[in-house]
């Protein structure tokens, strides 16, 4: 056997059950399947590509097709195998050895987790009771950690809240090194920090094609962010990192913003839909401003909880065990279908109908 690095011995790898369930509502993912015209010119797409040949290693014309939808340069876009890998690049590239990260927890777990990996260390500042960010304990700790990375998570992710642009600021205004923006989810929520993205800040925001885009399977996630940023990224990240496959399903979904847009509008009234129901049962409901919704049973174990779901079919994330969030579970916005049969397991669990 040989030895793991020794700052790694106690990592513990990324867990999500993968249980067969008939209604999965526990990644987040789209209830939509992307539109047919993207599938059909996917497939035609693809009869072009030259197959023994590297794909465009700058990825030119997708990174051209999202910094046209975001009215910036291409050179403000860096896009690579989901935003996972985006934000992994970035650490890589600004983390590391003797370097500090800052996260708010509890908040995506990706965000310590690969800052560990890079040989970072975290510093995981706390959140208030509501999961709000405490902003004073921020720029505190800012300032005396001098992270060269700090996290934020807008919605964040599992509590569903969005920051406000005042509070996006006076962190952008206190941060000693990057200040990247986890917008996975930002689509489903009234605001973004892209308009705050300048040369002379030190701002990243972060996106994804796996939520509103309906495209989890390609792996995609893109940063917009300054040049020099993008430069930096571009000098760490592995040659030819983006498949031809990938480059060419980004660039055609972005011909589908109008379809993508009603699938958010869907979502979003489906997500007010989910979070009224919920309020009728005995559970705490976090209002969220993403594509899901954290939630905790009064008086039952959250553990016990998702097993009664499973037992119906149901599948949710349970967030039971995970520090900070005692007890609860989250649920992806579905289907309206879907939706019905997780509220209906729930009450049957919860013994609020005779099961
Ligand atoms: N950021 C956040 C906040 C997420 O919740 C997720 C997905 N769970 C990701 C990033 C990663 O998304 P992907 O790698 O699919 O782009």
């Amino acid at each position: 056997m040989v030895p793991v690095r020794d700052d790694l011995r106690r990592l513990e790898g990324y867990h999500s059950a993968q249980v067969a369930a008939e209604t999965r509502l526990n990644a987040n993912e789209s209830p939509y399947p992307p539109p047919d015209r993207w599938s059909a010119d996917l497939a035609v797409a693809l009869a072009d590509v030259d197959w023994r040949r590297y794909p465009d290693r700058a990825a030119t014309e997708l990174r051209s097709a999202i910094a046209a939808w975001h009215g910036v340069s291409p050179d403000n876009v860096f896009a690579a195998n989901g935003s996972n890998e985006v934000l992994q690049t970035m650490l890589l590239t600004y983390a590391g050895s003797g370097r500090a990260v800052i996260t708010f927890e509890p908040t995506y777990q990706l965000h310590s987790h690969l800052a560990r990996t890079s040989g970072a260390t975290v510093v995981e500042v706390e959140r208030n009771d509501d999961f709000s960010l405490d902003v004073e304990a921020a720029e505190t700790s800012m300032t005396s950690v001098r992270p060269t990375v700090t996290f934020l998570c807008s919605p964040n992710n599992p509590t569903g809240m969005v920051e406000s642009p005042a509070t996006v600021r006076r962190l952008l205004g206190a941060v000693p090194g990057l200040l990247v923006i986890d917008e996975a989810y930002a689509q489903f929520a009234g605001w973004t920090a892209l308009d705050l993205v300048a040369e002379d800040q030190p701002l990243a925001v972060v996106r994804t094609f796996s939520k509103t885009w309906s495209m989890a399977a390609v792996r995609l996630g893109y940063v917009v962010g300054p040049t020099w940023l993008v430069a930096d990224l571009d000098r760490v990240v592995l040659p030819y990192h983006l498949d031809a496959v990938k480059q060419v399903a980004g660039r055609l979904a972005l011909e589908h913003v109008a379809e993508m847009d009603e699938r958010v509008k869907l979502v979003v009234a489906e997500r007010e839909r989910l979070t009224d129901e919920l309020g009728a049962l005995p559970v705490d409901v976090f209002p969220s401003g993403a594509n899901f919704v954290l939630f905790r049973p009064h008086g039952r174990a959250g553990h016990g909880v998702w097993q009664g779901l499973v037992e119906r079919g149901v599948l949710v994330r349970d967030c039971s065990r995970w520090a900070r969030l005692d007890d609860c579970l989250r649920v992806t916005v579905g289907t309206p279908d879907e939706d019905d049969r997780f509220l209906e397991a729930l009450r049957a669990v919860l013994g609020t109908v005779a099961t």
